[in-house]
């Protein structure tokens, strides 16, 4: 057999070959004005990004998490306060409630389409409740690995629960539910910019969308120090959470194939899809939506099945990665802020699920190849 070079998990040399003379036009553009803060690009995107996502404001600051951060600033959201969000999600989700002083409460998951269960949810908001130690807050939904979660529900629960509720978009920018894109569903909307997000930068960065003209001037404000209408007036606590005119810069490059590199990531999956789909279990398609496909995570019988597949893939020149090995009620830094409860769905997924290779470059070949590989380690 002859050796192929092995398939990169994310692919963004192929993608900057693409976009090279655009990208270079736009970085171009900022040396020549100098104004790496606030830019006209930054303005320029964000008035494309709310066009995009159906959104009234789009600010863009420094990442997904200072989003986030400045969305629960916003609410002050502190002390005393539950915050409800999936424990099988990325830290940052976590991480953010914690260093303002609130309280993580973690909903499981649904076993098929792996995002947030609206029927956990509605059950840890009544527990908090009738143990009457901390006021339910908000809810954080996160769209996990392209997919949107039950938006329907989730927004319903927060009104009738008078909750915040904030969509961490940050792995799904450029899903669609109901046939409409993901970006007002709920009070707030945050994404992320970081490199490996299906619309990234070349650093860090992020965005919230919301459709409140009052939160929109809050958050513009926050990211910049708390300032007010003229710069030395200083009307709320808040951050530099401001995105970079470079970064700005790259993602307008990033934005001209964004639309084509969506349908590219489709095709793998719907290839993946139909090779796959009878040897091992392939992922459960949010019922009426579109994914953004940030990651293709399939499932094996169990952790051993899944080590040894993941062995085998690599021999093979097959990169894999684990979202995620640990749901974050059980990790160090959590743990002894969950009461302790089993949340099954989260522990079962952790033990057997792994992401394949899937971005918009992938050859024909590439595709295959990690097809014969799958179906070879499980045969
Ligand atoms: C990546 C990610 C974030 C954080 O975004 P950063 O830009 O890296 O700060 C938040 N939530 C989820 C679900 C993510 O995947």
């Amino acid at each position: 057999m002859t050796a192929r070079p092995p398939i990169p998990f994310i692919d963004l040399k192929g993608q900057q070959a693409r976009i090279s003379s655009e990208l270079r036009r736009r970085l171009d553009a900022v040396l020549g004005h100098c104004q790496f803060i606030l830019g006209p690009e930054v303005a320029e995107l964000e008035a494309k990004l709310a066009q995009l996502c159906g959104a009234r404001h789009c600010i863009a600051v420094s990442s997904g998490t200072d989003a986030i951060q400045i969305a629960l600033m916003a609410e002050g959201v502190g002390q005393g306060d539950a915050v409800f969000l999936p424990a099988f999600t990325y830290t940052a989700t976590a991480e953010v409630p914690l260093v303002l002083g609130a309280t993580p409460v973690f909903v499981d998951v649904d076993p098929h389409t792996f995002q947030i269960d609206p029927a956990h949810l509605e059950r840890r908001i009544a527990e908090v409740r009738r143990d009457g130690h901390l006021r339910p807050r908000a809810l954080i939904g996160v769209d996990l690995f392209g997919q949107p979660a039950d938006w329907k529900a989730l927004a319903g629960i927060a009104e009738r629960e008078g909750l915040f509720s904030l969509d961490d978009l940050a792995q799904s920018f450029g899903c669609t539910l109901h046939g409409r894109p993901l970006g007002a569903a709920a009070d707030a909307t945050v994404t992320s910019f970081f490199p490996s997000k299906p619309l990234a930068g070349y650093g860090d960065g992020g965005a919230l969308f919301t459709e409140s003209d009052e939160r929109a001037s809050l958050y513009r404000s926050l990211r910049t120090h708390g300032e007010g209408a003229s710069r030395y007036e200083v009307l709320h606590t808040g951050m530099n959470g401001r995105l970079d005119t470079m970064q700005a810069a790259v993602l307008l490059a990033k934005l001209t194939v964004f639309a084509d590199e969506l349908k590219a990531r489709e095709r793998v999956a719907r290839y993946y899809d139909s090779r796959l789909g009878n040897a091992v279990v392939t992922p459960a398609r949010v019922p009426d939506s579109t994914s953004a496909w940030a990651i293709y995570a399939i499932l094996l019988p169990d952790q051993a099945a899944r080590a040894d597949v993941q062995a085998a893939l690599r021999t093979n020149g097959v990169p894999t990665a684990i979202y995620y090995p640990r749901p974050l009620h059980l990790q160090p830094a959590y743990r002894h802020h969950h009461n302790g409860i089993g949340l099954p769905v989260s522990e079962d997924l952790a033990s057997r699920i792994l992401a394949l290779p899937i971005h918009p470059y992938l050859s024909e070949a590439d595709i295959a190849h990690v097809c014969d590989s799958v179906l070879n380690a499980v045969s």
